[in-house]
């Protein structure tokens, strides 16, 4: 038995064979061909590009049909890929001068093309490699007449074990036989992981060493949850994740049953249990799941897998839908936050040191009125649509979030101008997730409408822990009482001005947390969709008294493991 840590790409534990997918494709037998071959190898060469098309085509108008439009659009860069004329010149010319097979020439020229891509330092470049990785294995398998091995040709449950997997081979695991998937390398933030969310498939990436010490076919444990996949599991083992799966599917549909009940404590005190997208596609999954309200909609996910940058009009219809839709549900849109470990190739960014601290949020907005403008215009032009609010990232003082405030106040000015209508009402919050904003709330609670504590950031910068770095991955811990004072003061700063906080962080939706954080007074609890409903059953669970004492026992613990075990004890007294 052994145990992988990675990262919690998409949640639920899932358990099944071990299906090995990807590069030993490249192994490609050398074959020399005669002069006289050349004309035919060439030919084989077009018709595999030919039927590569033809197969991305179809895949983009079933994921498009499935899925949407925007997730169909990736597959607009895997075309791309299949018009590169350095790339097939570079194949025809060596055929010419090597006599050796296309199929060879080709996988050789692959290779060549992924290194030099994956010594790139650019994130959206490195983010093409996948792309070209995707379609060069479509075209290979053509080249060498297999069978497209398809994910639907699988009979029975696996866990598909990759180095990477591109959002393509994710997308055609929809309805498919895939319980899970597992990579070495990835991101919480790369198209796969955003794309296995949505398709509600448990995921865990950047294991590192995973597909070093998976076989195929061995049983898997996936716990995509706590980020940690279990090999060749004992049989206590498990059994008990078996059981753990099982109580969790029952558990889950039992709660779909309950999702519309309100999130009130057995005393009467009511709180928010709202949802966090990316997409407005997500829109039919938070309704699903009983969210009664998005409450961080992350608006830079627009601009990923597009070359060009999205008009006013594109970001106002997405609003647009995205408020008439959950109408008369509160949206909280907040304004686009690239940088950090996201990247958007359409902006000059340079390389930085240490990009989570750099050019970043509302820093990047600030410096690019132009852009920030055209966002806020949209976003006030769909708010008389339904519930819209919004909210600006990465605050970390008073003087940056006034001089926001200045341009939305110019924007309003131009809609009056032109008799736009929009909600001048319209809520404007500020995220707590720099430790800076959460020591002055007291002071940024006068200029804002409401807070929302955003701790996937706050804990890194507490603690002072890369959110994305596996080595110091131990350290990241959100029951460090820093982190639960901080909140408590951010809380407690947001009530003494009248106005409400929210959490939008996946502390949020962590189930050890939730009762101390009601505790605490937090209004408003963000999560993806799936976490709905438990966080929902968690609130209805207990009173507000109770909860109140836990947090007081749990702010008067030294350490992180001291909260983490005083929580398991009282999660674990309660009978679901
Ligand atoms: C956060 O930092 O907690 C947050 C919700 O924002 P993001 O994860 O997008 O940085
Ligand atoms: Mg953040």
């Amino acid at each position: 038995m052994l145990t992988l840590k990675g990262i919690a790409a998409a949640p639920g534990i899932k358990i099944g064979p071990a299906y090995r997918i990807g590069r030993e494709e490249y192994i490609v037998p050398i074959q020399s061909i005669t002069q006289e071959e050349i004309p035919l190898q060439i030919q084989l060469f077009e018709e595999a590009l030919i039927q590569t098309r033809k197969e991305i085509i179809e895949l983009q108008k079933r994921i498009s049909t499935d899925m949407g439009q925007d997730e169909a659009q990736i597959f607009d860069a895997h075309l791309l890929v299949l018009e590169d004329r350095m790339l097939i010149e570079e194949v025809i010319s060596r055929l010419k001068k090597e006599h050796l097979s296309v199929a060879y020439i080709f996988s050789e020229v692959l290779k060549k093309y992924i290194d030099v891509f994956s010594k790139i330092e650019d994130e959206y470049l490195k983010e093409r490699m996948s792309d070209i990785n995707d379609v060069g294995r479509r075209i290979l398998r053509n080249l060498l007449g297999k069978e497209h091995k398809s994910l639907g040709d699988i009979k029975e449950k696996v866990v598909i074990v990759a180095h990477d997997i591109s959002p393509s081979d994710t997308a055609s695991m929809y309805k498919q036989n895939v319980c899970a998937f597992v990579t070495d390398i990835g991101g919480k933030t790369s198209h796969t992981a955003i794309m296995a969310k949505s398709l509600e498939i448990p995921a865990v990436v950047g294991v590192q060493n995973a597909t070093a010490s998976i076989k195929m076919n061995d049983i898997l444990i996936v716990d995509g949850s706590m980020g940690m996949i279990i090999v060749n599991p004992d049989e206590d083992t498990l059994l008990n994740y078996q059981k753990e799966e099982e109580i969790l599917k029952g558990l889950s549909d039992k709660l779909l049953v309950d999702k519309d009940l309100p999130a009130v404590t057995q005393d009467g005190e009511s709180v928010e249990i709202i949802a966090n997208i990316e997409f407005p596609d997500e829109v039919p999954s938070v309704k699903l799941h009983g969210a009664q309200g998005i409450g961080l909609y992350r608006t830079e996910f627009f601009y990923m897998n597009r070359k060009d940058l999205p008009t006013e009009e594109e970001h106002f219809q997405a609003y647009k839908y995205v408020a008439e839709e959950m109408k008369p549900y509160p949206v909280i849109i907040r304004t686009i936050d690239i940088g950090g470990d996201k990247f958007l190739s359409q902006f000059d960014i340079p390389k930085e040191m240490q990009p989570f601290m750099g050019w970043r949020a509302i820093r990047f907005c600030l410096a690019r009125p132009d852009l920030f403008k055209l966002q806020l215009r949209a976003i006030l032009r769909a708010s008389v649509y339904g519930k819209l609010k919004m909210m600006y990232p990465m605050i970390s003082g008073i003087e940056e979030l006034k001089q926001a405030n200045v341009i939305l106040e110019q924007c309003k000015k131009e809609l009056k101008e032109k008799r736009v209508p929009f909600d001048d009402d319209i809520e404007v919050g500020v995220m707590i997730e720099v430790p800076s904003a959460a020591l002055i709330a007291d002071l940024l609670a006068k200029e804002a409408d409401f807070f929302s504590i955003g701790t996937n950031d706050l804990i890194q910068y507490a603690l002072a822990v890369d959110r994305t770095n596996e080595k110091v991955a131990y350290l990241y811990e959100p029951a460090h009482p820093a982190v639960l004072r901080m909140i408590k003061n951010v809380i407690d700063s947001a009530h003494a001005n009248n106005i409400k906080v929210g959490m939008c962080g996946e502390m949020a939706s962590d189930e050890i947390f939730v009762w101390i954080l009601l505790g605490m007074g937090l209004d408003e609890f963000s999560m993806p969709s799936l976490a709905v409903p438990s966080i929902k059953y968690l609130v209805r669970s207990i009173t507000a008294k109770e909860a109140k004492e836990i947090a007081k026992e749990a702010l008067s613990l030294p350490t992180p493991k001291e909260v983490e075990l005083f929580m398991q004890a009282k999660l674990k007294a309660l009978k679901r």
